[in-house]
């Protein structure tokens, strides 16, 4: 049974015994029959009902050697034996996405790599793009003042610029822990307001980017004017659901290549530039975080800076000082603000910088981490927090440029 590591973090439970440590994985599967099997296998048989469309399962505190521990982005081959020694725990409640919570009733130690699988083959047509790589996404009336907004989704990021009818939709993750019914609140919310003409980017293909549209329907697709995301789209079936709905929908996507390598460091490159949006790719490379998609948005001397979860010295070298090296710019925070590589603090200061937080309160992965955040104090830059509920706002118009909590 073939399975892809969604996420991996460390455990709230500490080991005792060296050279051993828990992690919680939420794994995801390629095919249907996979799933099956391994919900029978841990005594879940009754839930492979057809019509429930979840296939994440969770796992909390797994055992695994030091530097055995699964990697995000990677695939295994977990057999029955490896299934039958979890069971359900109390909780997933009703997640909009995770079909399952489990845990171990063994003390086996996993080594992950021993379990590594390529990926399975993508399936047809899932690949392909169907429009061309869009040469303008959004152009604003210099008159109209853009709105960056932050949205307070719960642990994952949701970012938009409204420019009066027209708006750029970027990433469109919520929190797992979410219900059918609390997204579906907050996805008709979002979509109240008519706009003329958007679009949807969307930075890197990890559920908590882009779980949103697994609930958005196909009338609601159509009304978007096309959607960009990076290549590849991984073949799990989360992924796979979003993307037929997507297909189904007649919505235009294009599916942008990684760019060139260039030497062995994974570095940003400006793919399209227009009046108001430029879009830069990463190189290739196994870790998703970093081979997405970033997107500027520019008004007068300003910008907003949307970049997924990408590592701050690529945003500061390969971005910032390399193509604006006067913007003022509103930032919205890599990774949650957990880490994203280095922060040259004394880079950092040099720049006029407002940023934004988006992270769920109690989050398991520890977001935002204390020396990220202290290390940003250093740097002069004071983020404000969506703590899961709060939107924010980013006027760009206004005199002092700064996130304010607000509702869209
Ligand atoms: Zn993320």
């Amino acid at each position: 049974m073939l399975f892809y590591c969604e996420k991996s973090y460390s455990s709230q439970k500490k080991s005792m015994a060296s050279g051993v440590l828990f992690r919680d994985v939420v794994l995801d599967s390629a095919k249907k029959t996979d799933l099956s099997k391994a919900l029978t296998s841990v005594g879940l048989g009754e839930m492979n009902v057809d019509g429930d469309r979840r296939s994440m399962l969770r796992i909390r505190a797994l055992a695994c050697k030091k530097f055995g521990y699964p990697r995000e982005g990677s695939w295994y081959n977990l057999g029955k034996s490896f299934w039958s020694k979890l069971r359900p725990d109390s909780g997933e409640g009703n997640s909009h996405i995770i079909r399952a919570s489990l845990e171990p009733i063994s003390h086996d130690i996993h080594n992950f790599p021993t379990y590594r699988h390529n990926p399975p083959r993508t399936p047809t047509g899932f690949d392909e793009s169907i429009c061309e790589t869009p040469t303008s996404y959004i152009e604003v009336d210099p008159v109209v003042c853009p709105i960056v907004w932050v949205m307070g989704v719960g642990q994952a990021n949701w970012n938009e610029v409204r420019a009066g009818n027209r708006r750029i939709m970027y990433d469109l993750g919520v929190d797992d822990g979410w219900s059918d019914q609390v997204v579906r609140r907050h996805i008709d919310a979002m979509l109240l307001a008519p706009f003329d003409d958007q679009v949807i980017i969307l930075s890197h293909w990890d559920t908590d980017h882009y779980s949103a549209l697994f609930h958005f329907t196909q009338q609601e697709l159509a009304t978007f004017r096309f959607l960009v995301a990076p290549w590849p789209v991984p073949p799990t079936l989360t992924a796979q659901r979003v993307f037929s709905s997507i297909r189904n929908s007649g919505l235009p996507y294009r599916l942008l290549d990684p760019a060139p390598q260039t030497g062995r460091r994974i570095g940003l490159h400006l793919q399209s530039r227009s009046a108001n949006t430029d879009i830069f790719r990463a190189g290739p490379g196994v870790s998703r975080n970093q081979t997405g998609i970033v997107l500027v948005f520019k008004w007068r001397d300003r910008l907003a800076l949307l970049c997924g979860d990408h590592h701050y010295n690529k945003l500061l070298d390969d971005v910032l000082q390399a193509h604006y090296p006067n913007h003022e710019v509103g930032l919205v925070v890599p990774h949650h603000g957990g880490r994203a590589g280095v922060i040259d603090e004394m880079s950092w200061s040099t720049r006029q910088v407002a940023c934004a937080l988006s992270y769920g309160l109690g989050n398991l992965h520890g977001h935002p981490s204390q020396p990220v955040l202290s290390s940003l104090r250093r740097a002069g830059i004071t983020p404000r927090h969506t703590r899961g509920t709060t939107h924010l706002m980013l006027d760009m118009g206004r005199t002092h440029i700064d996130f304010i909590a607000s509702i869209p």
